[in-house]
């Protein structure tokens, strides 16, 4: 926050210096969940790289709590037999947007969240080093709600403003034959569209005409 001269109306201020969404790099707007589950970056990591991903936990059900229970290592692997398959995984992402467009965050974004897992984009390898990752609370091959659409186009756009940020792609994008995430429920143009006025690379397969 940009302090305001001592005599200058307040109105003003506020309209002269408007305050950052940024503190470091949390994000001041996002529910804040600090995970254990990240590493530092590797010196002189350009962070040029959002990374989508879709999660629900168990699959198709939301609003349950257990992916904020996942990404900090406190869900009961008992509770559900499809954490049989995930038992004992840490991982994390930087943020999590649920289906009414609330943001979580878990790792700061100048440190190194473990989300993509193998993968390659823009002629570089293992893309958790230089990337930031965002999970919408979803299932592959079903559609995400327009509350999501408007906290991550507003995210993106912040993120842009705060880190080199030149490419977006999704998980199914980056480790193309291992993952499917976001999947073909994702509305690619909807999200570029939002974004137009950001200088930004996306994948061949997410324009309108495909
Ligand atoms: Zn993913």
């Amino acid at each position: 926050m940009t302090a305001k001269p001592p005599t200058a109306p307040n109105i003003e201020a506020a309209g002269r210096w408007p305050a950052s969404p940024w503190n470091g790099g949390w994000y001041l707007p996002a529910q804040i969940l600090p995970s254990p589950n990240f590493g530092a970056r590797p010196e002189g990591a350009q962070i040029d790289l959002l990374v989508l991903h879709s999660i629900s936990l168990p699959p198709g059900e939301y609003g349950t709590g257990a992916v904020q229970q996942l990404f900090t290592n406190r869900l009961d692997w008992d509770a559900h037999p499809y954490y049989q398959g995930i038992r004992g995984v840490e991982v994390s992402a930087h943020f999590f947007i649920t289906r009414e467009g609330r943001v979580w965050q878990f790792v700061d974004c100048g440190q190194r969240a473990w989300h993509a897992g193998a993968s390659h984009w823009r002629g570089r390898g293992n893309c958790n080093d230089d990337s930031i990752g965002i999970e919408l609370e979803g299932l592959e091959g079903l559609t995400f709600e327009p509350a999501q659409y408007a906290a991550l186009a507003q995210l993106c756009a912040d993120l842009a403003a705060h880190y080199p940020i030149r490419h977006v792609a999704g998980h199914e994008h980056i480790a193309p034959g291992r993952k499917r995430d976001p999947g073909p429920g994702f509305d690619w143009p909807r999200l570029r569209s939002a974004l137009a006025g950001q200088a930004l690379q996306w994948p061949a397969a997410t324009a309108a005409d495909v």
